[in-house]
Parts: structure tokens; sequence; C-alpha cells
């Protein structure tokens, strides 16, 4: 079969090796002129740091099955990512654990303490059901922490009030009563050996394959030369932004050099609402194997994504998104095409999600090509995105 594969993310590099090692042939549409998507590295030229050009990455998962085909491409070496937030001038454990409790509130609790203290400060707020973050984080944590740590962060986060907002954002934010540090729990974590374009290079690196960048797709494209079509992109954008536009925040990366270490980790939050960006990403740190006494740091400034912006996080709102269910009517509706990845299917997904995602894609094409000599058109778990 020939495919057609829009979009040289993990998501569209993922399918298309599966594939290609059938058998299939793949062409591999990518507008931009790398490969890597959304995990895009590049090193520095001044000081030859690798640069995650849209944001810090790191691989975590519990997935043998996903960690031991990304280690087919590229040597993982272990790395857990730690986080701080600047809250008020003050530099604190990110997640919230029992250092940072004890440190913001001028106390010396035990965990067991901390665990009451908490249930006392979130007592008046308490409700069994909270209808958005606002509720969700003060009947979790009470008042102090959800205004220095979440409030102003979430409004330049995400643009909206945290009470528009759904409450499942808040739950994903663990709370830990140790000292526990790490940002992720998860069995394998790490970062690849060579950085993350080297990784998507070498899936895409397969004599089935054509990798063509620098070529936008557009729905009006002929296709008739291709059985199927496997779009990663945008999916409002497949359909002309016809409906209207799916809304989503983007990102503004400001790079700054500097002579020394600036942070003790990858990333710093910056909790307070009048600092005008939401984090510093310091990349040397996410290359512990490396040795840098220059540095480089990212501000990131999230503002609503316009016409002709990089579409970063999908904007969850309480009342849910109908535009985005009936563009999702219509891509059932279109016969040759499956609309995968984060952009296809209007998903925050982490890096091992994606992956995971774009295997059964492929296997369930294969199993379908090999019961019918074709594949149906699928769309990928719609609007399941916690
Ligand atoms: C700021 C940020 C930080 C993140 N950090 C982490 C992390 O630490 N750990 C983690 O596990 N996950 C992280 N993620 C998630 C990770 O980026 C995604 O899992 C991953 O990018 C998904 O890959 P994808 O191929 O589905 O999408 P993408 O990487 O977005 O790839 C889609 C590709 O399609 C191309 N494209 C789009 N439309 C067209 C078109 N019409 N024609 C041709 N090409 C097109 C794009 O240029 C792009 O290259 C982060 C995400 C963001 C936004």
């Amino acid at each position: 079969m020939k495919l057609l594969i829009v979009g040289a993310g993990l998501t569209g590099a993922v399918i298309a090796r599966i594939l290609a090692e059938s058998g299939h042939e793949c062409v591999v549409l990518e507008e931009s002129g790398h490969v890597a998507g959304n995990c895009h590295t590049e090193k520095d030229s001044k000081t030859g740091i690798m640069m995650h050009c849209f944001g810090p990455h790191t691989l975590h998962s519990d997935d043998d099955q996903i960690w031991d085909f990304i280690e087919r491409f590229i040597e993982i070496y272990p790395y857990k990512h730690k986080k701080q937030a600047w809250v008020k001038g003050e530099i604190y454990p990110f997640p919230i654990n029992l250092s940072a409790i004890n440190r913001f509130f001028n106390t010396d609790l035990d965990s067991d303490q901390a665990r009451n203290f908490l249930e006392q400060e979130a007592a008046q707020f308490r409700t069994q059901d909270p209808e958005n973050f606002e509720q969700a984080a003060l009947s979790g944590i009470g008042a102090g922490l959800y205004e220095g740590f979440y409030k102003g962060y979430t409004r330049k986060q995400w643009g909206r009030e945290p009470t528009d907002l759904p409450p499942f954002i808040f739950r994903r934010l663990p709370i830990h009563l140790d000292d526990e540090s790490n940002v992720y729990h998860h069995s394998r974590q790490g970062q690849p050996i060579g950085g993350y374009t080297l990784m998507v290079e070498r899936m895409l690196d397969h004599p089935m394959i054509e990798v063509r960048t620098g070529v936008a797709f557009t729905a009006c494209m002929d296709t008739t030369d291709f059985d199927h079509t496997f779009y990663s992109g945008p999916i409002d954008r497949y359909f002309g932004w016809c409906l209207g536009r799916l809304p989503y925040r983007t990102l503004d990366f400001k790079p700054e050099h500097r002579r020394e270490t600036f942070q003790e980790c990858g990333t710093v939050n910056y909790c307070d609402e009048d600092i005008p960006y939401t984090r510093v990403a310091e990349h040397k740190h996410f290359w512990p194997w490396e040795e840098h006494k220059q540095t480089v740091i990212t501000y990131e400034f999230s503002r609503e994504c316009g016409e002709g912006d990089i579409p970063y996080y999908p904007v969850q709102l309480n009342e849910g998104n109908e535009l985005f269910e009936k563009y999702v009517e219509m891509a059932i509706k279109e016969p040759q095409v499956s609309f995968v990845g984060r952009l296809g299917t209007y998903r925050y997904l982490d890096m091992d999600k994606a992956i995971g995602e774009a295997m059964q894609s492929a296997y369930q094409a294969l199993e379908a090509i090999g019961l019918n000599d074709s594949i149906p058109a699928f769309f990928f778990s719609p609007g399941s995105s916690e």
C-alpha cells in the first residue's frame, strides 16, 4: 500500500516506521524545515547546548513496550526532572512538597501534621463535587497555597479565570506530603542522548519512507495516489477552519545567554501574576552528562493562539467544546483519513501517550489491511484529554 502521513512529529514518525517495516510505502509531509514537531531539539550555535526549541521535554512512561520501541532508535540517559516555583521572591520545590509547605507557612510539620493542617486550611471550602479548577484547589489545599502557587500562574497560562477551567486540571497536579522532589513518578524517565530530533530522524530513516520537509498538506491536495492518509495536523485546519478556530494557547520563547548557571533545575514556574512570563527553562540541566559553564535560558510567555501561531495547549473549558464535537462529526465522515496525534485529536498528549497511540493506530491499520486489504478511517479517543 501507499500511505500519506501528514506531520513528521512523533505520531507521524512512529506510524510511518511501523507501516514501512511491514512493507508499505510511506510519504511523510512536514511543513516545517525539520522533523520531530513539538519536541524538536537543536544545538545552540554559541554554546553547543542542546535547546528544546518549543518548550522543555522529558520522556517518562510506565509502559515497557513504548520504552523498548524508543530504545530501538536511541540511547536514553536516566534523568529525573525537577522543577521549582517562584512565589513572591522565594523559590520552593514544585510540585508542592512537605518542605515547600513548611517554608511557605513558616512551620515545622511532619507529614501527618501537614495533612491535618491542609485539611483545616481547606475545611471552609470543602465540597463533594468541585465544579471548577478554583473550587477543586480551594477544597484540596485551601486559600494560602492556591493563591500563592496556582491562581496567578493559572490565569497567565490559560488566559482564563480558574473558575472557567475544569477541576481535572487541578487534580492532575500532585502535592507531596513528604520530601519527594521529582516531577514524574514513572518507572522509566530520561532524555535521548543526541536529542529528540535525532531520535525522530532515526525512526524515519527507512528505505520505504520518503520525508518531504517544507511541504504543507492542504485538504484540496490530490491524494488519489494514496490508499490512506494519517493526518497529525490540527483538525480544524484540515477543514479550513470552516466552523471557526478551536481555542489553543500559544507560547512565545525569549532566549537569553548567560555566563553562568541561572537556576538549580530545568524549569522554574513564576507564579506571581505581575511577572509576565510563566516559566524559565534552563536547557543544560536536561542533558546532565554534558558540561557547560555558560548557559542559555528561555523565558516562556503564554497567550491566545491566533492565525499563524503555533498551537501548543488546547484550552479545556468547563462547559466542554461543542465546536470540537462538530469537527469530530466532520472527521468521521472522511473515508480515507485518520486523524491522529495531539493536534489531530485536539488533546494534550505526553510523548509516551503519543507514541503508544501511534503504535496502536499503525497496528490497527495493519490488521485491517490483512483482513480487507484496505484501511478504514478511524479517529483515536476523541475528546478524552485528561
Ligand atoms: C510546551 C510543551 C512541553 C511539553 N513537554 C513534554 C514533556 O516534558 N514530556 C512529554 O512526554 N510530553 C511533553 N509535551 C507533549 C509532546 O510535545 C507531544 O506528546 C508530542 O509533540 C506529540 O507529537 P505529535 O506528532 O502528535 O504532534 P507534533 O509534535 O505537534 O507534530 C505534528 C507535526 O505536524 C506538522 N504539521 C501540522 N500541520 C501540517 C500540515 N498541514 N502539513 C504538513 N505538516 C503539518 C507540524 O509541523 C508538526 O511537525 C509537551 C508539549 C508542549 C506543548
